[in-house]
């Protein structure tokens, strides 16, 4: 018999990869969490039926929510951390030495319990001296934090269960209030294809428009997302993604990304016209 995960793109598109064990189940106090373990993928995990992190892509989601930002500003030291419970885009801002605080604020404490047993990939730099993990809503830990952050990064889920409070004007009002003068935000910022997550996508760009003077759309290919094609926020208060592009100082820290490279930087915030008209009509 085989056994496949199926997941619905939209009412009338389905996504399916082949299953070779499902590894775990359980509804936690916020969503319902599994684990598969697959031949083309690997390991996934998944929440409420929705796709989250594979072996196989995650790195392609995980270099372009972190290194965009670091090479636009290398100076950033405090970072705040919203969602991301896999642990994918801390390992990737641990790879920086010159961070000296991460801030990881996840609902989910089952999110860590069972990436940190599965997904050993993505989760292996949680325990990372200059992480502080909080169990709690993001929503509510941005409204209450007096301290101040270099970068912001919005790793969530979609718009709707726990991940609703995260696309809001009041959220991104306060993550404005939480940044320093150097800040920057970075969200993962749905996807332009299909019109369910367009409309969320429009919507959120509205929203950190009104509030950021700076604020741009980049992209990614992430094959194990709906349509595949995957946008990230970027808004900040002073630092423009292209103009302030520190190339020479980013590739001198000799990291290695399998995604993320200077040139495709520069590349990625250059949108189809679709998308770009999308983004100027909000
Ligand atoms: N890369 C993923 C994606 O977009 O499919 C998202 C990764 S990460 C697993 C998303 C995390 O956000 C989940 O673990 C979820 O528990 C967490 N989350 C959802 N709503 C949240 C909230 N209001 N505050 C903090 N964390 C939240």
């Amino acid at each position: 018999m085989e056994l496949w995960y199926t997941e619905n793109h939209t009412d009338e598109v389905k996504f399916s990869i082949k299953v070779e064990e499902h590894l775990y189940s359980n509804q936690s106090k916020f969503q319902k969490i599994d684990v598969f373990k697959s031949n083309e993928f690997g390991t996934f995990f998944t929440l409420d039926g929705l796709m989250m992190v594979t072996e196989k892509d995650e790195f392609i989601y995980h270099d372009m929510i972190v290194h965009t930002a670091l090479a636009t500003n290398p100076n950033i030291k405090k970072v705040l951390v919203i969602g991301a419970g896999d642990g994918g885009t801390i390992r990737e801002l641990t790879r920086y030495k010159t961070i000296e605080k991460i801030d990881l604020v996840e609902i989910d404490e089952e999110v860590v319990t069972v990436c940190q047993k599965f997904l050993p990939q993505t989760s292996e730099k949680l325990e990372d001296e200059r992480v502080s993990m909080y169990f709690e809503d993001g929503l509510k830990f941005v409204r209450m934090t007096e301290k101040k952050y270099d970068l912001i990064i919005v790793d969530s889920t979609d718009p709707f269960g726990p991940g609703e409070g995260l696309f809001t004007a009041e959220f991104y009002g306060n993550c404005y209030k939480a940044l320093s003068g150097e800040g920057i935000l970075i969200n993962q910022h749905e996807s332009p294809y299909y019109d369910e997550f367009a409309n969320n996508m429009k919507r959120a760009h509205k929203r950190i428009k009104e509030i950021f003077p700076i604020c741009s759309v980049y992209q990614a290919h992430i094959p194990t997302y709906p349509s595949g094609h995957w946008l990230f926020g970027f808004a900040s208060k002073k630092h423009d993604p292209i103009k302030d592009l520190k190339k020479e100082e980013w590739n001198k820290l000799g990291l290695k990304t399998k995604y993320y490279n200077t040139d495709l930087h520069v590349g990625c915030f250059a949108l189809p016209n679709y998308v770009k008209e999308m983004l100027n009509n909000v």
